[in-house]
């Protein structure tokens, strides 16, 4: 263990900054020095900032987004497509397909994906409240925008198979080539999903 630097509280605050994900010590130490440095501009509205979120968020009752309103703005939105429902593995999945505006539609954030070697069963996934949701007669498609690895992928089959007396269609996202990917680049399996899921030009 290297010698502190600095005081127990500067040597807290780096501790707690390096769990961030994406901050190893060494950053949490840069940005640490930054926060000190910036006191007044950047320090205090933060602490003042994660105070008011410490107090006001909240899980949504409908789709598990997380914000400082139940049920969500996302839910609260009229605006949106009522009849499709997105189904997320994470409330990150759901603020990414936001900032693409990929759809204006309401989620279903499941809380993670089914896998069996680390003991996520149907159980500790919010599945069955999608299934009932699905159910809702406004509800006309489901969107299974999930992750496109094995456990990913388990998750879809088994969710599409619980929607099966459901009146809905179930769709699930593309696989293939990337915005600005070039072939060569890709892997046998992207480039062969591609292939397959090829749309008329
Ligand atoms: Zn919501």
């Amino acid at each position: 263990m290297p010698a502190a630097v600095a005081g127990p509280e500067i040597e807290r605050l780096i501790q707690l900054l390096a769990r961030l994900p994406g901050l190893g010590p060494r950053s949490a130490r840069r940005a640490a020095l930054h926060l000190i440095k910036k006191r007044e501009l950047l320090m205090a509205p933060l602490a003042s900032a994660l105070q008011v979120a410490m107090d006001k968020i909240q899980v949504c009752g409908v789709c598990g987004n997380i914000d400082t309103q139940n049920p969500c703005t996302v839910c609260t939105d009229t605006r949106r497509d009522q009849s499709i429902i997105v189904a997320v593995a994470d409330v990150a999945d759901l603020w990414a397909l936001e900032r693409a505006h990929a759809v204006s539609a309401r989620y279903h954030v499941l809380g993670g994906t089914l896998s069996p070697l680390d003991g996520v069963g149907p159980q500790d996934l919010a599945i069955d409240s999608l299934v009932s949701r699905a159910h809702d007669g406004a509800v006309k498609e489901v969107i299974l925008a999930l992750n496109a690895t094995v456990d990913g992928q388990t998750t879809a089959h088994y969710i599409t198979d619980l929607l099966h007396n459901a009146n809905v269609k179930v769709t699930r996202l593309a696989h293939g080539v990337p915005v600005g990917g070039e072939l060569d680049y890709l892997d046998e399996g992207t480039l062969s999903a591609a292939m397959r899921q090829r749309t008329l030009f």
